[in-house]
């Protein structure tokens, strides 16, 4: 057992300030979120070097969203990438992951930890930026880029430890169509296949656990071996990635440091509920970051909507923080329509399997008073109660301000009917 103080730690004892918050903006009581942490069965990631809206993701926490942002070689526009990220959080965003690949990684970095929000990124992007190609990154630099990212106050990183040389010999003896679409994945692939030695992040992975609770980082358990199709969904290579991610959440679990687990890429939408159970089962329920999935292959431009349908099963069966996925997804960078489009279907998907998680969640008081306007056609209450409202308002608006809407017009169905029960003195029941 590590002897730093993390929060784990922390929560075996007590409620720390944080969880107190945490707990607040859930409606649960801080004990049991506490207990959740020390049990990794929920995380916050919250670097101390860096104050921001607390946001907890697992056991006892509505389900999360991430929103990914960040530059590219093809389009290295820092501003539009912060204009990404407020639109995100302007539609409801729990995260952001800054993925930045162009142009100055530190200082983009830096812009979005200046955001009020927990942050998360991948830091072998950095490292083999500075190496100039995967095959040259070795322990020392990736190790060093780490320390870096904890130090400029990143909440959590997505660390490939999965990646080792077992998956490489089993991709090679099992292959996929799709081989490896994971980028940090690829990367650690490159790594192996380049030196010909053990990826550091899993054969120094004590040292790696010391450093991220000597800065208070949450790890993510990155699925390098994810599908990248529906046909590489049962090949062996993600399998056995589940198998490593279960022991090595274990050994976080043991030295103090909070974890997520992620997975499981594209997959078709009848072994949703088994790929989420195996991996809870594997990982004593550590909470589920989820790249998708995606549940069609055949949908480019519209795989915000596949994610979303993905997402709120897997949501209903357990997963507990979705990434969104734009309308971009497999085609381009996304633009801020696309990240406004992507966050509200990802926080469509992630209340819808909120309220799946218990037989009556959705008898919430939002749900029920939804019902209850439109009974009553009181549009102005309708649009208050929509995620969205000033969306749908546009919409009704569009054709005139009637008591009604255009889609039945005088033959409302709603309106036929309450005034029948109306007469009847039911119509406030
Ligand atoms: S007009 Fe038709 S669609 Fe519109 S509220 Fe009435 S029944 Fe519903």
């Amino acid at each position: 057992m590590c002897l730093m103080h993390t929060l784990i730690q922390e929560c075996f004892t007590g409620t720390p300030p944080e969880v107190e918050s945490a707990a607040r903006e859930e409606g649960v009581s801080a004990r049991d979120l506490a207990r959740a942490i020390s049990r990794g069965r929920a995380v916050i990631p919250a670097n101390p070097r860096r104050s921001h809206k607390i946001c907890a993701i697992g056991e006892h926490c509505r389900t999360k969203v991430n929103v990914n942002i960040g530059t590219s070689g093809g389009r290295d526009d820092p501003s539009l990438e912060m204009e990404k990220a407020r639109a995100a959080i302007a539609n409801g965003a729990d995260a952001l992951m800054d993925l930045s690949t162009g142009g100055d990684l530190q200082e983009m970095r830096r812009k979005i930890l200046g955001m009020d929000i927990t942050v998360g990124t991948v830091p072998i992007y950095e490292a083999v930026r500075r190496a100039g190609n995967a095959g040259d990154v070795d322990a020392d630099l990736l190790f060093n880029v780490i320390r870096d990212h904890c130090r400029d106050g990143v909440d959590f990183l997505t660390l490939h430890c999965g990646v080792n040389m077992q998956a490489f010999d089993t991709l090679r003896a099992d292959p996929r169509i799709m081989n490896v679409v994971s980028r940090g994945g690829a990367f650690h692939v490159a790594m192996m296949a380049g030196q010909g030695t053990e990826n550091p992040l899993y054969a120094e992975y004590d040292y790696l656990l010391e450093i991220l609770a000597e800065y208070g980082v949450v790890i993510s358990l990155g699925d390098g071996m994810r599908p990248g199709c529906l046909q590489d969904a049962d090949r062996h290579a993600k399998m056995l990635e589940y198998l490593t991610l279960g022991a090595l959440a274990n050994r976080a679990l043991d030295a103090g440091v909070q974890r997520m687990i992620e997975g499981p890429g594209h997959i078709p939408l009848q072994q949703v509920q088994y790929n989420v159970q195996i991996i809870k089962e594997l990982t004593n329920d550590a909470p589920l970051y989820l790249l998708g999935p995606l549940v069609t292959d055949i949908a480019p431009g519209y795989d915000h909507v596949v994610s979303a349908i993905g997402g709120a099963v897997a949501g209903m069966h357990g997963a507990d923080f979705l990434c969104m996925v734009s309308p971009s997804e497999h085609l381009a960078l996304p633009l801020v329509e696309d990240i406004v489009q992507g966050t509200r279907v990802a926080k469509i998907a992630a209340h819808i399997a909120d309220i799946s998680r218990t037989r009556e969640g959705y008898k919430n008081p939002r749900e029920m008073k939804m019902a209850q306007a439109r009974r009553n056609l009181d549009w102005e209450e309708q649009f208050r109660l929509a995620m969205y409202g000033e969306v749908a308002r546009d919409v009704h608006r569009r054709d005139g301000d009637i008591e009604t809407c255009s889609m039945c017009g005088e033959l409302c169905a709603v309106k036929l009917v309450r005034d029948i029960f109306s007469e009847k003195g039911d119509r406030e029941k």
